[in-house]
């Protein structure tokens, strides 16, 4: 029996919440997490319209992109779609989950799969996040630092992009004198103790901190562990906002606007002047993306695509680059692709559907 709690946990692991905005309100929105799942519906936005549709095909579980709640609700009585789309799934006991600025801040998220869409190559993260890693530096006996380097490691420290495992070592000598009550796991009460240990030194997501340092006190031999943390101020490639790859044979800017048309089905583009002979750096960004358009230039992209933009902030592209706003909707539509695949590649059994509602409020005369 699958739990929402299950489904939740899941995915709190590929998009940890810790990397969603500030101004944001991913998570559980409504529901109970202890509910056996029914079934789940993935659309990018959560309307009445699809809890509707939860409803008549018996899913419990409706995943969204955008939280239906993002600011703070003082009433419940049905004034506004908000409203009713809340009440409407908790009268249904329908859990309506959100993953926001989370999935869009990881690298394998939002801007990925619009970036696999496109056919780019050698993608990175266009803004990465600062203040997301920190460095544990600990003492551990020579005899014991493989056994608690590798439970770190299974905790999730030690990796940096592809690689995993990552640590360095350095042999010298660790003094201590126990005192008290100590139980010391080695010498012994009232005699200065001078041991063979390795200085270990590795690297993990900060959000992770209270975890490693439960592993690490429990994997330790000692009663008293050694040990610092320092949060670091590098870039965290693996974090951040929008995405930057090559077209694999560059293209002109018309081609490369009918190429966009096509592969992310934007039926309207509006853009600038097309100001670049070839195009051959891409920048992009699911949805609100003017943001980015300084990050977009600096790394010399010859198109920045995403939506939102509006009619003064065109005129900041400066001729540097060519803007191709192709609407909020469509840039993160393949968003419920994305949830679907991931959920897919853990819970092959789960009744799992697409919603056949268009959520896209704009319509095209
Ligand atoms: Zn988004
Ligand atoms: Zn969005």
């Amino acid at each position: 029996m699958i739990k929402i709690k299950d489904i939740i946990q899941y995915l709190d692991t590929y998009a940890p919440p810790a990397y969603q905005e500030g101004y944001d309100n991913s998570g559980l929105l409504t529901g109970n997490k202890e509910d056996i799942l029914s079934g789940v519906i993935v659309t990018l936005d959560c309307t009445e319209a699809v809890v509707n549709e939860a409803i008549q095909k018996k899913c419990n579980m409706i995943i969204a992109h955008h939280p239906i709640i993002f600011q703070g609700l003082k009433k419940l009585t049905g004034n506004n779609y908000i409203e009713r789309t809340i009440i409407k799934a908790i009268k249904n006991n329908i859990a309506i989950f959100a993953i926001h600025t989370n999935l869009d801040n990881i690298a394998m998220g939002v801007n990925k799969k619009i970036a696999d869409k496109l056919e780019l190559i050698n993608t990175i993260v266009l803004r990465p996040k600062n203040d997301t890693l920190t460095k544990l530096t600990t003492f551990i006996p020579v005899a014991d630092t493989d056994q608690v380097l590798s439970k770190l490691h299974e905790a999730g420290a030690g990796m940096i992009g592809n690689y995993k495992n990552c640590s360095f070592k350095i042999e010298g000598s660790g003094t201590f004198l126990p005192t008290g009550d100590a139980n010391p796991a080695v010498g012994e009460k009232g005699k200065l103790e001078n041991v063979l240990e390795n200085r270990v030194e590795l690297i993990f997501p900060s959000y992770l901190k209270n975890k490693i340092v439960t592993v690490l006190f429990s994997a330790h031999p000692y009663e008293e562990v050694a040990y610092y943390l320092h949060d670091l101020a590098n870039k965290n490639n693996e974090v951040g906002s929008g995405m930057v790859g090559y077209l694999r044979n560059s293209m002109n800017p018309t081609e490369m606007l009918d190429f966009i048309k096509i592969k992310l089905g934007a039926k309207v583009i509006r853009h600038t002047s097309l100001v670049k002979k070839k195009i051959k750096k891409v920048a992009l960004c699911g949805g609100s993306g003017s943001f980015l358009l300084k990050d977009a230039i600096a790394c010399e992209a010859d198109i920045y695509i995403t939506g939102d933009f509006k009619y003064h902030e065109f005129f900041d592209s400066e001729d540097h680059i060519i803007i191709a706003d192709i609407g909020h909707y469509e840039s993160e539509q393949f968003t419920k692709e994305l949830i679907y695949e991931k959920l897919r590649e853990k819970f092959a059994n789960i009744a799992l559907h697409f919603t056949e509602v268009n959520t896209n409020p704009i319509f095209y005369a």
